[in-house]
């Protein structure tokens, strides 16, 4: 059954980016030093960090994230103190590397998800999006954590470079015994925002071409499916995730934003001020969340206008979704 996962009032997602720091310099990588600093959590400042989102009365889940956050010597400790303090599900997003030999410090009783990221169903297409010997290593990882018991999800993010190959995933993630798949859209943020990573982004016929018969022939192999939205039917009502849900992006400078695609501005709503979560000054994303325009989502008017289109009275074709409003397959 496909359906449009709505947001939910009562739970609260934390993207913690606990370092930037990471073994690949992938193509299309969203991580900006100068927006989200260089520095790593000291485990003291990631546990308060925690205390402060987590809400008892809410479905609290926590994603850890990178940079690789399994360059996090204290990335253990980390899941299992958030497992204590009550979060509903934790999850690891990896690129595959798996370090500091986290799978033998860790069970799938402390982990809810580790997900991994491939960008192409071939070496040789994933190695030039994500860096030599990266498709292997993180096939290995994938079938130990497998091995081991971990519920695991794989993250693709298409792009002009993969999608011809897209197909292929289907019986990729039927070897691999993948339970969850997320695809995403190639956006403009990060390095994806140079002029030579633009290219790298596909056209929303390819997309509507490929993406959602595919994403179908993976359910069918008891695979839960996800993929953004992104284009409203007149009828579909328009809601911004910064006005009616709580997620947080947190970063290891202090900046915590509400909305991915503000990420790349000092637009953030809010900041950590020595472990003390403070609200910073207007204007910031907060703001943006509040206007009203026929195209939808203000943040992608802003930034990437190139995907609206009019029609000869200057009216939107269609309005453009949250970036976080997802589609599921589960069959
Ligand atoms: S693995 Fe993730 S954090 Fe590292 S370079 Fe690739 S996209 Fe960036
Ligand atoms: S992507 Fe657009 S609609 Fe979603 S939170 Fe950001 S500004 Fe709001």
């Amino acid at each position: 059954m496909k359906k449009t996962v709505s947001f939910s009032k009562n739970s609260i997602n934390v993207f913690f980016h606990i370092l930037t720091k990471c073994n690949l310099k992938c193509m299309h990588c969203y991580i900006n030093p100068k927006q989200h600093g260089k520095n790593t959590l000291p485990i003291e400042t990631i546990l308060s960090w925690l205390t402060a989102f987590y809400d008892k009365r809410k479905k609290t889940n926590v994603i850890f994230l990178g940079g690789e956050p399994t360059l996090h010597k204290d990335l253990p400790v980390a899941i299992k103190k958030a497992k204590e303090m009550g979060y509903s599900s934790i999850t690891v997003d990896t690129n595959g590397y798996l370090f500091n030999d986290i799978l033998s410090k860790i069970t799938n009783e402390d982990l809810d998800f580790l997900s991994f990221s491939l960008d192409g169903a071939t070496k040789e297409i994933n190695d030039k999006i994500r860096g030599a010997g990266s498709y292997d290593t993180c096939i290995t990882g994938i079938e130990k954590a497998v091995s081991l018991g971990f519920q695991t999800s794989l993250i693709y993010t298409v792009n002009s470079e993969n999608i011809d190959e897209f197909h292929l995933m289907v019986s990729l993630l039927k070897r691999l015994k993948i339970d969850r798949f997320f695809i995403q859209i190639i956006g403009i943020r990060g390095k994806s925002a140079d002029t030579n990573s633009s290219r790298l982004q596909i056209s929303v016929e390819k997309w509507q071409s490929i993406v959602p018969s595919v994403a179908n022939k993976i359910a069918d192999l008891g695979i839960t499916v996800t993929y953004p939205k992104v284009f409203l039917k007149p009828d579909e009502v328009f809601e911004c995730a910064g006005n009616v849900a709580e997620n947080y992006f947190v970063f290891p400078n202090g900046r915590v934003y509400r909305c991915p695609l503000c990420e790349d501005f000092p637009v953030h709503g809010q900041v950590f001020d020595q472990d003390c979560l403070t609200k910073t000054p207007k204007l910031n994303e907060t703001d943006f969340f509040k206007l009203n325009i026929p195209e939808g989502c203000v943040m992608n008017r802003l930034i990437q206008p190139g995907n609206i289109s009019y029609d000869d009275d200057g009216r939107p074709a269609y309005k453009i979704a949250c970036c976080m409003l997802k589609e599921e397959i589960k069959k």
